[in-house]
């Protein structure tokens, strides 16, 4: 039985007051009896207050890099996070990709150096508005799975959390119908089973990510292969995090 995660990614959004007041509100909402897990990703400045505290909300970093330490300016390691209990990294988000060049053997590095340190990646994939309309999303899919989770046992691969997020839907107001969401989900869960197996494929936590809100999260969540989001603009303010919460506790 897949336990539906909800996660807040922040990006580049809130200070280390904003996030304090923010957590505090929202643990107020929560008691951990919840047929939810709820998280937020944050900024790496923002992450000790917001482990301080958090007690029901899970604390996610918004990326990290997969050497342990060394030459690598301006990055952070997965000990620098541990040290300060976060469970949770989401990597290979679309904006990374685009913006930072992450590639998909980067990913695999990642992936790899968290379940090493009993860390839990949030693996971003989705197709950009150009590849859906060629008719390539499965394709896309199937590639970006195939390539950032090369290396990983099986073990490792039931614990994942993988977002599937279309570009075209990210930021922009124009949700994938719970009819496409639900099948790409379940592409990506059948891409698990062939790259790992069925128990695999039916431990993971494959989530929807894209203009997620309070009005349409209901749909998404009755989809069979759906377990959960991955939200941006709809995670940025207490009343409608909080309305989220409500319509799916
Ligand atoms: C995201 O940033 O991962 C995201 C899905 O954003 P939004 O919910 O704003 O579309």
């Amino acid at each position: 039985m897949r336990k539906p995660f909800i996660v807040g990614n922040w990006k580049m959004n809130k200070t280390i007051a904003e996030t304090v007041e923010f957590v505090t509100a929202i643990e107020k909402e929560l008691s951990g009896n919840e047929a939810c897990t709820y998280g937020i990703g944050a900024p790496f400045t923002a992450l000790k207050d917001a482990k301080a505290n958090a007690k029901n909300l899970v604390i996610a970093a918004e990326n990290v890099h997969f050497e342990a330490s060394g030459a690598y300016t301006g990055e952070i390691s997965i000990p620098m996070l541990k040290e300060l209990g976060v469970t949770h990294v989401i990597i290979g988000h679309s904006e990374r990709r685009q913006m930072f060049n992450e590639t998909d053997e980067a990913l695999a590095k990642k992936a790899k150096a968290l379940f090493d340190a009993d860390m839990t990646p949030i693996f971003c994939i989705g197709e950009s508005e150009a590849q859906y309309d060629a008719n390539e999303t499965e394709a896309v899919i199937r590639r970006q799975l195939t390539e950032g989770l090369k290396g990983l046992c099986p073990h490792c691969a039931s614990k994942l959390v993988i977002a599937y997020e279309p570009i075209w839907a990210i930021g922009t107001g124009k949700s994938a119908t719970k009819e496409i969401a639900q099948n790409c989900c379940a592409i990506v869960r059948d891409q698990i089973k062939v790259m790992f197996n069925q128990d695999v494929a039916d431990k993971v936590i494959v989530q929807y990510g894209g203009s997620v809100k309070p009005e349409n999260i209901k749909e998404y969540m009755a989809c069979e292969d759906i377990d959960g989001a991955l939200i941006g603009g709809a995670s940025l303010k207490v009343d409608s995090f909080k309305a989220i919460i409500d319509a799916t506790k």
